[in-house]
C-alpha cells in the first residue's frame, strides 16, 4: 500500500529514541514511499526548538543512520516536521496540539488520520492518553496509538494504564511496541518451525528434552541506575521480550498467519502458563547482581542506585505450559547485565536417542538473533578415519549483504503501524498473562529477602550466579552456551 495519508504526533521528539531509530524508521518508509505527500509530524517535547531546528535534528538523525542518502531528498522529507514545545502535563499545550493537528490534516490532506506516538518515560502515558481524550484530539479517520516499554510496572499499573489508554483507542488501534518482534531472527521462528519437516516433526514434547532463551547485555546500567532501581531484570527483559519469544517458541500452530489467528494461537497456549509457587521459585530461579570488574563498578556503586538495593541486575528462571506443543518442556531463561558477551539467542535441546553407538551427544537447534543472524543444528557424525562420534555443525549464517538487507526493528514495525497489522505487537491478554507471572515471581523474592536471601554477586565477563546452573529439573541438564 503506498502513500499512506496520515499526521503523526509523537511525545518525546527530542529524544533519544526519536532520534536514534524513529527518525531514521520514517525517513526509510518516506523514501520507500510508503508515506510520502500526505503526512506529517508533530514532534512535542518541553525543549524550546522551533520547526527548523527540529528539522535540522531529523535531517542530522538520517545522515548519522544511512551512508548513501539523497540530500535532496532528505530536505523534502524533513519539511514534513513540525515542532511544538509542550509539557506534557499542561492542558492548554493540547489545544495548541490539536490546532496544529488539524492545520497539517488540510495541508497535506490526511483524512483526518492519527497516529499517536508515545516515545517518553512510561509514567506519562496514562496523562497523555487522558488528555488525548479529554481534549478530543482524535481525528475523524482512523487513530492508532503506538505505546513503548514498559507498560507498567506490575498487573495493578499495566491494569490502571489499560484504562486510561482504552478511554480513547480500541484494542485493535493500540500498538504495543516490543522492539524484539521487529527483529528478523524473532520473526524467523514461526518460519522455521512450521515450513521445515525436519523442525516441525521434532517440535513437540516427544523430542524436546528442553528450551534455553539468554537474553545477555555486556554492559552495566551505566547511567539508567534510577530506572533500573524500579525496574531489574526480570521486569525490564523478561516480561516483555523474553515471554514474546518463548510464546512463539511454544505456541501451537496458528489456524493461518492473520494477526487474529496468531494472537489466539499465543492466548491458548498463555491460558495455560503455569504460574510458579514459593518452592518453584526457590528451585527453578536464580537471580544476581554485578560486582566490580577490574575497571567496572559494582551494581552498588554506580549512580542514582541504593547501596542496599536488592534488585537483580541477572534473572534466570524456569517457564512451563500445560498445553501447545511442548506442554511440560521446561523452558528456561537467563537475561543479565555485565555477562560475557552481548548475545540474544535461544537454544532447543532435544532428548538423547537410543543408538547402536552409545553415548551420543543431544541435537540442537541453536537460533542467533544477535549479534549475528544465524541458525544451526548442531548434530553427530563419525570421527574422520577413527571409530567413534564428533559433533558437527550445519550452519546458515547471513551474509554480509543479506544483513545489509535486514530492516530495523522499528522500520518494520512503524510500517505494521501504518498498514494496521498487529501481528508483531503484544496484545493486552499477553500482557496481563506475563505481568502474573512475573507478579508471582517478584512477590517470591520479596518473602526470600524477608528470609535474608539477597540475590548472590557475580564477576562480570561470565554468565552470571553460580546459582543460574542448578535451576534445571534434571541435575545432567545446563546450559548448553557458556
Ligand atoms: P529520553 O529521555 O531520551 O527522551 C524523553 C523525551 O521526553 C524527551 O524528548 C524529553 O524532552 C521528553 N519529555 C520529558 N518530560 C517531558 C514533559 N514533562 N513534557 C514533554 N516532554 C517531556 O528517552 P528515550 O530513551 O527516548 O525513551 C523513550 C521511551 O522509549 C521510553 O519508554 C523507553 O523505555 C523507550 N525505549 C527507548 C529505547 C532507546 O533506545 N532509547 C529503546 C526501547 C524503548
Amino acid at each position: 500500500m503506498n502513500n499512506i495519508p496520515v499526521v503523526l504526533i509523537l511525545f518525546g521528539g527530542s529524544g533519544d529514541l526519536a532520534h536514534r531509530k524513529l527518525y531514521p524508521a520514517l525517513y526509510n518508509l518516506y523514501h520507500k514511499n510508503l508515506i510520502h505527500d500526505h503526512f506529517g509530524v508533530i514532534a512535542t517535547a518541553r525543549r524550546p526548538w522551533s520547526h527548523d531546528y527540529l528539522r535540522q535534528q531529523v535531517t542530522q538523525a538520517v545522515f548519522e543512520n544511512n551512508d548513501d542518502v539523497d540530500e535532496q531528498e532528505v530536505k523534502e522529507f524533513a519539511s514534513h516536521f513540525y515542532y511544538q514545545s509542550h509539557d506534557v502535563t499542561h492542558v492548554d499545550h493540547y489545544i495548541a496540539l490539536k490546532d496544529l493537528a488539524s492545520e497539517l490534516d488540510e495541508k497535506y490532506q490526511a483524512q483526518g488520520n492519527r497516529i499517536f506516538y508515545m516515545a517518553m518515560a512510561p509514567r506519562f502515558f496514562g496523562t497523555i492518553a487522558t488528555h488525548i481524550h479529554d481534549q478530543n484530539l482524535t481525528g475523524s479517520g482512523f487513530n492508532r496509538l503506538v505505546v513503548e516499554k514498559p507498560f507498567g510496572r506490575d498487573l495493578k499499573s499495566a491494569e490502571e494504564l489499560n484504562k486510561e489508554i482504552r478511554a480513547s483507542f480500541d484494542e485493535d488501534s493500540i500498538y504495543r511496541i516490543d522492539h524484539y518482534l521487529g527483529k528478523e531472527m524473532v520473526q524467523n521462528i514461526m518460519p522455521l518451525r512450521m515450513t521445515n519437516p525436519i523442525v516441525k516433526n521434532i517440535w513437540n514434547n516427544n523430542f524436546v528434552q528442553n528450551v534455553q532463551v539468554t537474553l545477555a547485555e555486556s554492559l552495566g546500567v551505566g547511567t539508567r541506575g534510577g530506572y533500573y532501581e524500579t525496574s531489574g531484570a526480570l521486569r525490564d527483559m523478561v516480561q516483555n521480550h523474553i515471554f514474546q519469544i518463548i510464546t512463539l517458541l511454544a505456541m501451537p500452530e496458528p489456524e493461518n498467519l492473520t494477526a487474529d489467528a496468531i494472537h489466539k494461537a499465543k492466548q491458548d497456549l498463555l491460558a495455560s502458563l503455569q504460574i510458579p509457587g514459593l518452592d518453584d521459585i526457590k528451585k527453578h530461579f536464580a537471580r544476581g547482581q554485578y560486582c566490580a570488574g577490574a575497571t567496572t563498578p559494582a551494581y552498588l556503586e554506580e549512580d542514582q542506585v541504593d547501596p542496599n538495593s536488592t534488585v537483580e541486575t541477572f534473572a534466570a528462571g524456569q517457564v512451563k505450559f500445560n498445553a501447545g506443543p511442548l506442554a511440560g518442556v521446561p523452558i528456561y531463561f537467563r537475561t543479565g547485565k555485565e555477562m560475557k558477551e552481548k548475545i540474544s539467542r535461544i537454544d532447543i535441546v532435544l532428548k538423547h536417542m537410543n543408538n547402536l553407538y552409545g553415548t551420543a551427544h543431544s541435537n540442537n537447534i541453536s537460533i542467533i538473533i544477535d549479534p549475528t543472524s544465524e541458525i544451526y543444528f548442531t548434530i553427530n557424525g563419525k570421527k574422520i578415519s577413527t571409530d567413534g562420534l564428533r559433533r558437527e555443525i550445519l550452519d546458515y549464517t547471513f551474509s554480509k549483504q543479506e544483513m545489509g538487507q535486514v530492516p530495523d526493528g522499528y522500520e518494520r514495525l512503524l510500517h505494521d503501524v501504518f498498514v494496521a497489522d498487529s501481528t508483531n505487537f503484544t496484545h493486552w491478554a499477553e500482557l496481563k498473562r506475563y505481568w502474573e507471572f512475573v507478579d508471582a515471581v517478584e512477590d517470591g523474592w520479596r518473602k526470600l529477602d524477608g528470609e535474608g536471601d539477597k540475590p548472590e554477586s557475580y564477576a562480570p565477563m561470565a554468565f552470571g550466579p553460580k546459582s543460574a546452573n542448578d535451576i534445571f529439573d534434571n541435575p545432567k541438564e545446563h546450559w548448553i552456551y557458556r
